[in-house]
């Protein structure tokens, strides 16, 4: 009905606040005396770290994380870097180069080209791209460790040529402290990688601190803190899309298979919290899922969380037909839509909210997570209605060129004064009659 489709519409655009773990409410209250809002939380280091600069950084890397950083530490060494590469294993790197290899054709081949365009033999009219020259990467480092967010930041980046990219990760055993991490991030070439995480790393890289400069965009997933504090910030550089907790919708009909189905959506709630919905209008398969459901959970390692997350976040809809499943996974704009069904791909032409679309029994999500090309950092909360995923494109900036003739500029001085002056602007006018006069007393008179 339409009342649980807004229900569930609710859910999914999920309230930030929610999503503070337990333990996480105590440390606020530990570090500030009294409980607060994230947005509170944010506020207080945002403000903090611009007006006190790294010392309010360390102090909150000590506060938040538990650990002693210092002004020489802080900076990830070169050597560091390459003794990390030179203890992990070939199979791990290997890997990394292989998905580098596929992450960066992708990306490469996406770029969007400069355009010119003559609309007149008088003048000339560009759109010409630029990278960004500095952009910082939020890497997560609490409760895992992703090699693969790593990979799906910093190649768009690369991809897109930007000089200067600069990698920040809490000072812990998933973040800075971990060896696949930094020897994934010296491979993969980086070499400004900082031991910060949390809402400090996200304000010491917009304000820029002492022993690191500050940065013209800031991308990459991670906990509330980090994504309120990007939020924060935006006003002084650029982020990328609200990437937060991960969902999936998958579509399926009679000819789609109930065990990988239930694996799809298994797949998403160890995210934990993860939203997992099935759409369908073969009442059978919601019943085969179920069962498959079930019986996978006991085999997997987070399958308690996975559990969990499916009881809160997860759902199962019977639609009458294909067009009301169309309707439905419209409006609920998620992040992942994965089409299980007869003809994936008619279906995926009629979807125009989503933020990746899998197609078919053999792709599942996981190859996007890892692999395919596209990156993982995919809007979330229902913003897939008006924002896209990361991509080379975000990290390089349009300029517009704009090149006139005296002729050329004959052709429109009219229309630009005129509308000039209804304007009141009569300088801007003035700044095109002056010429015309000029370009006019050149030409022989008539
Ligand atoms: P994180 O690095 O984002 O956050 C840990 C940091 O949060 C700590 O270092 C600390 O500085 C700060 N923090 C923790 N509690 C705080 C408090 N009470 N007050 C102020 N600061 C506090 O790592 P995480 O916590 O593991 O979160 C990572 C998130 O990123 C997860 O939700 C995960 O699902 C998500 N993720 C998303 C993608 C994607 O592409 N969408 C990829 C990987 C991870």
């Amino acid at each position: 009905s339409t009342k649980h489709l807004a229900a569930l519409q609710e859910r999914m655009s999920h309230n930030q606040a929610d999503i503070v773990s337990p333990s996480s409410r105590k440390l606020t209250q530990a570090v500030f005396g009294q409980p607060l809002t994230p947005l509170k939380v944010v506020e207080k280091i945002c403000l903090d770290v611009k007006a006190k600069g790294l010392a309010a950084v360390l102090k909150y890397t000590e506060q938040f994380d538990k650990a002693t950083v210092t002004a020489k530490t802080l900076r990830v060494s070169h050597e560091e870097l390459v003794k990390a590469y030179q203890s992990a294993s070939s199979e791990f790197l290997d890997c990394i180069r292989r998905l580098r290899d596929n992450i960066m054709q992708f990306q490469i081949g996406l770029l969007a080209k400069d355009a010119t365009l003559p609309l007149s033999e008088h003048y000339e009219l560009q759109l010409r791209y630029r990278p960004l020259r500095r952009v910082g990467i939020c890497i997560p480092g609490g409760a895992a460790a992703y090699p693969s967010s790593l990979l799906m930041t910093v190649c768009p980046a690369q991809a897109a040529e930007v000089p200067e990219i600069v990698v920040v990760m809490p000072p812990t055993s998933n973040g800075a402290n971990n060896l696949d991490m930094l020897a994934a991030c010296h491979l993969l070439g980086v070499k400004e990688v900082y031991r910060v995480g949390g809402a400090q790393a996200v304000a010491a890289l917009a304000y820029g601190v002492e022993g690191l400069p500050a940065v013209d965009m800031i991308v990459g997933p991670g906990n509330v803190f980090v994504s309120t504090a990007k939020q924060f910030v935006s006003n002084q550089v650029a982020i990328d899309c609200l990437a937060g907790p991960s969902e999936v919708i998958v579509v399926a009909d009679e000819t789609a298979q109930a065990d990988f189905i239930a694996l799809d959506l298994i797949a998403q709630a160890e995210h934990s919290p993860g939203v997992a919905i099935l759409i369908t209008w073969h009442a059978e398969l919601l019943v085969e899922v179920e069962k498959h459901i079930v019986k996978q959970l006991a085999h997997l390692e987070r399958g308690e969380l996975a559990k969990a997350a499916l009881e809160d976040y997860g759902c199962m809809i019977l639609t009458k037909d294909k067009a009301e499943a169309i309707e439905i996974v419209n409006s609920l704009a998620c992040e992942h839509l994965h089409i299980q069904t007869r003809d994936p791909e008619g279906f995926a032409d009629k979807v125009d909210n989503a933020g990746a679309i899998f197609i078919g029994q053999f792709t599942p999500v996981a190859l996007g997570d890892y692999a395919a090309g596209p990156s993982h950092v995919l809007p979330t909360g229902g913003s897939s209605r008006y924002a896209s995923g990361l991509s080379a494109n975000d990290f390089r900036k349009k300029t517009s060129i704009v090149n006139f003739t005296k002729t050329g500029l004959r052709e429109v001085a009219d229309d630009v004064i005129l509308l000039a002056k209804k304007e009141g602007l009569t300088g801007h006018a003035a700044s095109v009659q002056i010429r015309l006069r000029e370009t006019l007393a050149a030409r022989p008179p008539k």
